[in-house]
């Protein structure tokens, strides 16, 4: 039985005197896809920027891939880790926003190369390689010269993607990835969503709205509601005979 790829042990997320994530632990197993829904507000968000070290904790433990996220001063309080352990943390994971955040005057391939060629010291040639394998696998090889601006809200979505993978991250985080576009843009994203979920092992944890997407693409479905997680199971468990009232009524609302 092999160990999971994240394991969080009841953290806590305070900005000043609102608590966002209160007391929350979920463990993930390597491969497994996940989706969280839930209200808007409810942490979900939040969560995947801890994650990704773009938060802190207020309390709590976090171990990814088996090495802790954070280190525990002896008097129990919790000190960021130092900027080399943070780095070689954040290479195993990989995260698409809501709004791309691509680099706005750097090309579509410059945007794939950068971070393995900073990061990692990769050649450029190498760098360039890889890049052209995943603008391909995103359906964008041809775009590889293109600006940023040039290009459609979904394409844009597609090179994000196929950014987070050029440091091929152990575990890949999407947050909202659609819901900035504009709906007929929606699918092509959706779909190079699938193939990475079918074709790898890459775990991964999705952000989502579109509880379609979420019902096929999904291992497990976590319902969370004011910082806590009130319901986990199946996808058809989850979407069909949801336990508890507040993902009944959340289910009502949104389907
Ligand atoms: P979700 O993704 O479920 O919509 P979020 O994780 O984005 O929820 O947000 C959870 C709560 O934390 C919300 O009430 C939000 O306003 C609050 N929040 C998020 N980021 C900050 C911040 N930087 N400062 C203060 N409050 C924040």
């Amino acid at each position: 039985m092999s160990q999971p790829i994240i394991r969080i042990d009841n953290i806590v997320k305070r900005y000043g005197p609102l608590t966002v994530l209160d007391g929350l632990s979920m463990e993930v197993m390597p491969g497994e896809k996940l989706a969280l829904i839930g209200p808007s507000g409810s942490g979900k968000t939040t969560i995947l920027r801890i994650l990704m070290t773009l938060e802190t904790i207020s309390d709590g433990f976090i171990q990814v891939d088996g090495e802790q996220l954070y280190h525990m001063k002896k008097a129990g309080s919790l000190v960021p880790a130092d900027e080399r352990h943070l780095h070689k943390m954040r290479e195993k994971i990989g995260m698409v926003f809501q709004h791309f955040n691509l680099f706005p005057h750097k090309c579509v391939l410059d945007n794939v190369t950068l971070a393995p060629m900073l990061t990692k010291g990769m050649a450029r040639a190498q760098a360039e390689k890889r890049a052209m394998e995943l603008l391909d696998m995103v359906g964008l090889a041809d775009k590889a010269k293109s600006m940023p601006a040039q290009l459609s809200g979904g394409q844009k979505q597609r090179v994000a993607i196929a950014r987070a993978l050029a440091l091929s991250p152990k575990i890949m985080l999407f947050d909202e990835v659609t819901s900035a576009l504009d709906p007929e843009l929606v699918e092509e994203v959706l779909n190079v969503m699938r193939k990475l979920a079918s074709e790898t092992d890459m775990t991964m944890l999705l952000v989502t709205h579109e509880m379609g997407f979420a019902h096929d693409f999904a291992d497990r479905v976590l319902f969370f509601d004011r910082g806590k997680i009130v319901e986990e199971g199946k996808p058809e468990d989850i979407f069909r005979h949801p336990k508890q009232e507040r993902t009944q009524t959340f289910l009502r609302k949104i389907i």
